[in-house]
């Protein structure tokens, strides 16, 4: 039995099972059921063989350019079958247990740590091959398990986290129904770590320095967050404990904030909406305490689905699951938000393919997409307005037109709209009025937000996208991503605009973009006035409890005071020092 000592940052006992994440490694290590060794290996040998296939393609191509640098790749072909390597990982996740992408880790720090004392200046620099190859395996072995989520959502049992550290956007990640507490190496009180953990009522303790590297892969752990323990490896009298005060803890009734409306500390009620890309997402959505969706992307029908879901009653059908599984909850669904070459890639063979559809790659997102797509391509926009419409008595549907530019592409939607009623009401349907909004995430529709507001029912701001454009900035390209900054004084005037715009003409506006997901982020939000936002339903918990700490006249305040800054910097300096003292309470 072994004692760590950290800070306890939210109170409660659990014990389980580690699953060790390394967080800076981008490595999760986890502990295998006997049974799921094969498929593990089997996963690995499948990453090495991709990867083989990868490196020949490569080469090729290179190689007809630039001779010289095939040898490279040769390097690269033979160390993917040197015994260190790949064998080496195998024999890990055979003998320890450990998923494959965590053996690959391992296998690497060691070739490392060896690499690192030789003397020999070109042998070292091969450090640099290996790392390529061995991100290179990791890559190919996210296949198909895409993100820590899927990982973490394939967990076995009950488990506790440990982890060099936990970013809010990965806690959003974790199934908090299977993870039962976290430890982490960092963090004193910090802001984000104690309010994610006080918000979903799991015992936690940080600051533990080293726990990541102390604890094993399925070691017994107990977490006891009011004391600021880990104890690792248990004796049973210890775990017995362990196990009633756990018990007392949720016997002493409702800690979490889940259950509860969002509210300020001095009582100012907040709307917290989800934004979800598939429909099973209406259950995380619910379990996180969202009041409604406040952003279905309906896109994903077209873009992830195997099979494109293009056909009017299998959407009808959609909508009416969805809307009857949140009723009497709102639901807003955004049509189609793609561009033309997003669709000629999944429409190419299927009976909607436009032989007009541009075939040269396209790296812009600024072209034929959102609602003009929908206008420029009124058979596919039809169906889709034919199919909310009908799903729309049975729950309380909104619609939401992305990609707006101006007043002209409203008036023109939401003509068809009031067309489509019409056909279905002249063929006995029932169709309820339906509100319809916009996504004010142009800079041209943010601008005209006030003439906007007299056409629209209710405004979102999507500020992934209002950032890029109003900064002229592509998320896509790493050399220019550092100014993609939602705290740019730009950003922060132009969503006061929208707002006040929203206000004169008195339709709702909320805020859908990853902006409101970030604690200190929304707290600035509700100074600047907004009081509706949508997220990832995995923030939710955390916008609740960091809402209820905060006052809205005090954010008010620090907004007015942060819309005299003149840099990013210097805004996010003021905002971190309020909110940092707001955590201390
Ligand atoms: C946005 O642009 O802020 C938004 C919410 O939509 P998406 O991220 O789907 O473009
Ligand atoms: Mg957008």
């Amino acid at each position: 039995m072994q004692r760590l000592t950290g800070v306890g940052v939210s109170p409660g006992v659990v014990s389980g099972r580690a699953v060790i994440l390394i967080q800076r490694a981008q490595a999760l290590r986890y502990q295998i059921a006997p049974a799921r060794v094969p498929r593990e290996l089997e996963r690995l040998e499948a990453s090495r063989e991709r990867s083989r296939q990868q490196l020949i393609e490569i080469r090729a191509r290179v190689s007809r350019r630039r001779p010289e640098m095939a040898s490279l790749f040769d390097a690269q072909l033979l160390m993917l079958d040197d015994p260190m390597l790949v064998p080496r990982a195998a024999d890990s996740v055979r003998t320890e247990r450990v998923n494959a992408e965590w053996a690959v880790h391992q296998v690497f720090q060691e070739f490392r740590a060896v690499l690192d004392e030789v003397a020999d200046p070109y042998l070292r620099e091969r450090t640099g091959d290996v790392a390529d190859l061995v991100g290179r395996l990791k890559m190919n072995l996210r296949q198909g398990v895409a993100a820590p989520r899927d990982l973490l959502s394939a967990l076995d049992e009950s488990s506790v986290l440990v982890a060099d550290e936990l970013t809010p956007s990965l806690a959003a990640q974790v199934d908090w129904t299977k993870v039962r507490g976290f430890a982490t190496d960092a963090g004193s009180r910090t802001y984000h770590t104690a309010i994610l953990a006080r918000s979903l009522d799991v015992p936690a303790v940080v600051g533990l320095h080293n726990a990541s590297e102390l604890v094993q892969a399925g070691d017994l752990v107990v977490v006891d967050g009011t004391a600021g323990e880990v104890v690792v490896d248990p004796t049973d009298e210890v775990l017995a404990r362990a196990v009633r005060q756990a018990e007392e803890h949720v016997a002493d009734g409702a800690h979490s904030s889940l259950g509860r409306l969002a509210a300020t500390a001095d009582g100012v009620r907040i709307r917290l909406d989800a934004n979800i890309e598939f429909p099973e997402d209406l259950a995380a959505a619910r379990y996180a305490g969202a009041e409604g969706i406040g952003l279905y992307r309906s896109e994903f029908l077209l873009t992830d689905a195997t099979a494109p879901v293009v056909d009017e009653d299998e959407q009808y059908e959609i909508y009416r699951r969805m809307l009857e599984g949140m009723a009497p909850a709102q639901v807003t669904i955004r049509t189609f938000d793609v561009d033309e070459d997003q669709l000629a890639s999944r429409l190419s063979r299927g009976p909607l393919a436009g032989g007009w559809l541009v075939d040269q790659e396209r790296t812009s997102r600024q072209g034929l997409r959102g609602l003009r797509l929908s206008l420029a391509r009124p058979e596919l926009f039809q169906v889709q307005i034919r199919a909310l419409l009908r799903a729309a008595k049975h729950g309380q549907l909104r619609i939401v037109f992305p990609f707006v530019s101006g007043v002209d592409e409203v008036r023109e939607a939401r003509r068809m709209v009031g067309a489509a009623a019409t056909e279905l009401v002249g063929r006995g349907d029932v169709v309820p009025r339906v509100p319809i909004g916009v996504v004010i995430e142009i800079p041209a529709a943010a601008y005209t937000a006030d003439l906007l507001a007299r056409e629209v029912d209710f405004f979102t701001i999507g500020t992934n996208d209002l950032i890029q454009y109003c900064l002229a900035v592509d998320r896509a390209d790493e050399r220019v991503s550092s100014l993609y900054e939602p705290l740019h004084p730009a950003i922060l005037r132009v969503i006061v605009m929208v707002r006040r715009a929203a206000a004169r003409h008195r339709i709702p506006v909320s805020l859908c973009g990853e902006m409101a997901s970030d604690p200190a982020l929304l707290t600035l939000l509700v100074g600047l006035g907004l009081r509706e936002f949508s997220m990832t339903p995995g923030a939710i918990p955390m916008a609740k409890q960091v809402l209820a700490e905060v006052r809205s006249d005090e954010m008010r305040t620090l907004a007015r005071r942060v819309l005299r800054l003149p840099t990013a910097g210097e805004i996010e300096a003021e905002l971190m020092a309020a909110v940092g003292r707001l955590s201390l309470k």
